[in-house]
Order: C-alpha cells, then structure tokens, then sequence
C-alpha cells in the first residue's frame, strides 16, 4: 500500500491523554534506497528471498509503503531527563509498522526511526541523520554479537531527503542526508511509559499497560495473581541489573540513561551519543550535552541504572496494597548486580572464581589502566597473552597511548602484574581454559567512535561499503580475524578528544 506524501497535513502535536499510542503514518521520502540490512535479522523475522530482493523493501522500509497487516502507531510516554521529570515525550521520530509472529512463534516489533513527524514530536522534525543512524544500526548488531541485551536492527534506508541539524561544532545548521533504521525488539515500552500515566493519576491506564506487559513480554507471570506487579518489577531490576553490567564489561558507555531510555525488557536502547571507552576513564562520558552534569559517565552507570529503576518503583506503587514488594525489587537489582560484578571479574582475569581479594586486584588494575591512559579493550584482551611463569609488560606495550603516562605507571604496572601472575600460578584453572574463558569476556573489536566515523565518511560520499565490512567485523567480537587489525586498533591521533555524536 502506498502512502500519500503531504508534509503540510502532518499529524498535530499535542498532549495524548488517556491513551498509551496513537495512530499515524509514515511521511514518505524522495528516493528510498536500501544501504545496509542484518541478514541474521532478517532469518529472525523469516523474511524470505523475494521480499528481501525486492524494490518494495526499501519503500516499506523507507517509510514510502506498507505491507499488508501493517498499522502504524507512535507509543506515548515521559521520562525522568537528566534527574528531571520532563512530562510527556513520546515517540517524537518513532513509528512501529506492526509486529511479526516468526515461525517460532516469537514475536517482534517493527520500528522506523526517522519515518516523520507524530503527535509527540514537538518542535522536531521527525527524521535522522545518516552519521547517526549508521551509529544506530551498527551498534545495535555489535551489541547483539558482544552478548549484550539490546534492541536490534534490521536495515538502514538512504531517504534522499536532506536534514537540517544545528552541529555544535561551527553553531550553524548543516543539511546532512537523512536516513530511516528499522528497529526490532519484542517491545519498545520504556520505563517512562508507566511513569506518564503515573504522573497524571491514570491508574486505570497504568493498570491496562503493565498487564499488557506482563501478559506478552512475561507470560510466566501472569500465574502470579496479585503478586504479579512485585515479581514484574524484579524482573525487570534483574534484567536491567545483568544489561549495565554488561555494558561495564564491554565498555559500554550509553551517554542518554534517561528513563524514557530504559526498556523495561532490559535491553539497550535508542542508541544516541553512545560511545566505547578507549582510553580507561570511569568519568569519561561521550555526552558533549552532559559535559557540565557528567551524570552519564561510564563509572556511574549502574547508580544511574538504579535510581532509574526508583522512578520506575514509584511509578507503579499504586499498582500495590504494600510497597515493601518494591524495596525487595531494588535490593535484586543490587544482588544481581553484584553477582554479575564478581563473574565478570573472574572471566575478564581469567579465574575460576572471584573472591574478595580479587575485587580489589581488579580495583587496582583499573586504577593503573586510567593512571596510565591505557586501551581498556587493548589492556584486557593482552592480558591473555600473558605467562604466569613470567609475567612482563611487553604484551600490553600496544595498550599505551602516551609514553610519559606508561613510564609513570610503570612500577605500579609491574607489582601489579607480579600479583597477578602469583595469582593465575594459585588459580585452578589450566591455561587452556583460562585462555577460553578470558577470550569470551574481553572483545577484540569494539565500535570504536573513530571506526564508525571512517565509515560514516566513506557513507556520505555515497558508499556504504565501510558499513558493510564493520558490520561484517562485528559479527564475531571475539574471533580474531586475520588482515582486519585495523578494527583492533587503537584510537589514532585524529580521533583523540571526539566525543559520540548524537541526534
Ligand atoms: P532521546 O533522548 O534522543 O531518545 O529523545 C528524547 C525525546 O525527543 C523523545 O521523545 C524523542 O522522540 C524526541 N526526539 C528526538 N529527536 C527528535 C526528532 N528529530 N524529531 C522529533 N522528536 C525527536
Ligand atoms: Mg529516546
Ligand atoms: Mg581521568
């Protein structure tokens, strides 16, 4: 079905009371073109050959046409931005084209990024750029493949339609081409999703939306009867629990924690001034808006990971006779956390098990890698190479980035490496295993900001081969891959100092 093009009719923004959604169309683009699409998702969707090769899957995709069955609609929610309640906000440049049953009976959502203009897209124009819907697509994928829960992304459609954005950089606006991903994810609901009904004292509303929730994303509890809201919210400070740990592992730094971007499916989502830490730096944050605030730094993550889940608490206290259900959902999140914490230690060192002293050996490892300004995904992954029988700096001399910083962390380095080997030679674990073990934890090839700006560049000069290839790389994070050293690489010169780029 085609769509009609008419920016001027568009929908009208507004305050969406008493509903959780609201229908709208996509606005169709000049020249939908197909530049990349995850073939693992697509098998997901069990979208076959001919829909896939044909011309109709960059319209549809694009935002120009629809498939039969499909019903598009922009969700309704508010979020906590920034520690602050921003009221209504909405899918401002959201549509969902409807959902699919896979032939295992999964079900999934459809999302377009960047289709146009819906009731909750205020002063906005509805649309993405290409530099960040790359960003999207790409990390999406990578995500997917590090084992990290995340929403995922099955193509990334050219619009031919420019985009007007204010660049910090110069303070002028620039046109940018545009661009449209199509998200998939079980659901998109966020946690700012209860809290808007919430905050308007719509329980009614509030009621309807966490069964629909726990009814289609957690059927397991629907046995549960009036326990089921309590046992919901732990799952969800379980699930967000195990999500930002992963995220430390990796070096994940989302930048945008949000509560209007946070899935209560716990897993990554919206995908914005996201970035890879290189350099260790717990305070870094690639947020260049949250530069005064540093509330999303990478260190803090799992802090800010839970206050949003008390927003989400208080959300759905009207939900309970009795709140205490809550305070035990706030303690899992600590627990599993912990747990995680502690199997992530012994997996990135290579250890059987991680006891208390071995906290502290990763406390001090992670004071000498920001010390020395040393690669965080470089510094682990060398660690594997190390002899336990003789340990020596030499297999992490790639890690450094500056000569004066691994001079000055030079003692610290080697006491440190001298324990560590004492503890490996202690450890149960033959080398084997170890090796095994630490391979599956520590990646080699990260979406690097720098990365995804060579081939953002090579994108906007009309080829999107560079997407291509990263997305290639990325499909196995842990597996080296002979000729494509590169993607390993560290951060060169150029790159130094540039933050992620958002919206
Ligand atoms: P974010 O924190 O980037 O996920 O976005 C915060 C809010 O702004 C959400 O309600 C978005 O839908 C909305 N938004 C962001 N960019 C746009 C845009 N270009 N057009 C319309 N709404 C937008
Ligand atoms: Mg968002
Ligand atoms: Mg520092």
């Amino acid at each position: 079905r085609e769509l009609p093009g008419d920016p001027e009719t568009g929908p009208r923004v507004r305050e969406v009371r008493d509903a959780a959604w609201s229908a709208v169309m996509p606005t169709p683009v000049a020249d939908p073109r197909l530049l990349a699409r995850s073939d693992e998702v697509a098998d997901l969707l069990g979208l076959g050959r001919d829909l896939l090769d044909s011309d109709d899957f960059a319209r549809v995709f694009g935002g120009n046409a629809l498939y039969d069955g499909m019903q598009p609609w922009a969700a309704n929610y508010g979020g906590h931005q920034f520690g602050h309640w921003a009221g209504q906000l909405g899918d401002g440049r959201a549509i969902s084209l409807g959902e699919l049953i896979a032939a295992d009976g999964a079900r999934w959502e459809l999302q377009l990024k960047g289709a146009g203009r819906t009731p909750y897209s205020r002063g906005a124009d509805g649309r993405a750029v290409l530099r960040s819907s790359i960003r999207e697509f790409l990390c999406s994928e990578a995500m997917h493949h590090l084992g990290v829960p995340t929403t995922r992304a099955l193509s990334l459609v050219g619009t031919g339609d420019a985009v007007v954005r204010d660049m910090f950089y110069d303070g002028h606006p620039q046109a940018e081409p545009g661009a449209i991903v199509c998200r998939v994810a079980p659901s998109f609901i966020r946690f700012g999703s209860f809290e808007l009904p919430a905050s308007r004292g719509d329980v009614a509303l509030l009621r309807q939306l966490a069964d629909l929730c726990i009814a289609r994303d957690f059927p397991q509890l629907a046995a549960a009867g009036p326990a089921r809201h309590a046992q919901w919210f732990a799952q969800v400070c379980e699930r967000t629990a195990v999500m930002v740990a992963h995220w430390m592992r990796v070096g994940f730094v989302h930048g945008v924690m949000n509560t209007d971007n946070m899935s209560i499916l716990g897993l990554t989502i919206d995908y914005g001034p996201y970035g890879w830490v290189e350099d260790y730096d717990p305070d870094w944050t690639p947020n260049t808006t949250d530069a005064q605030g540093r509330r999303y730094r990478f260190g803090t993550q799992p802090q800010v990971a839970y206050w949003n889940l008390t927003r989400l608490a208080q959300a759905l206290a009207p939900l309970l006779d009795d709140v205490a259900p809550l305070h035990e959902g706030l303690a899992r999140f600590q627990q599993v956390h912990g747990q995680c914490e502690r199997a992530d230690i012994a997996a990135k060192l290579g250890l059987e098990a991680c006891g208390d002293d071995d906290v502290a050996m990763m406390a001090a490892w992670q004071d000498i890698l920001h010390e020395g300004e040393m690669d965080m995904t470089i510094a682990f992954r060398s660690l594997m190479e190390l002899d336990p029988a003789s340990p020596s700096v030499a297999v992490l001399e790639d890690a450094f980035y500056s000569p004066a910083r691994r001079e000055a962390v030079l003692p610290s380095l080697q006491a440190w490496l001298q324990l560590y080997a004492a503890r490996l030679r202690a450890d149960g674990l033959g080398a084997q295993v170890r090796r095994q073990r630490m391979g599956r934890a520590n990646p080699l090839y990260v979406l690097r900001n720098w990365l995804a700006q060579e081939a953002i560049e090579q994108a906007e000069q009309g080829d999107p081969g560079g997407v291509h290839t990263l997305l290639e790389v990325l499909r196995h994070p842990y597996q080296e891959q002979p000729g494509r050293e590169h993607y390993a690489g560290k951060r060169p010169d150029w790159a130094r100092d540039k933050a992620g780029c958002s919206t």
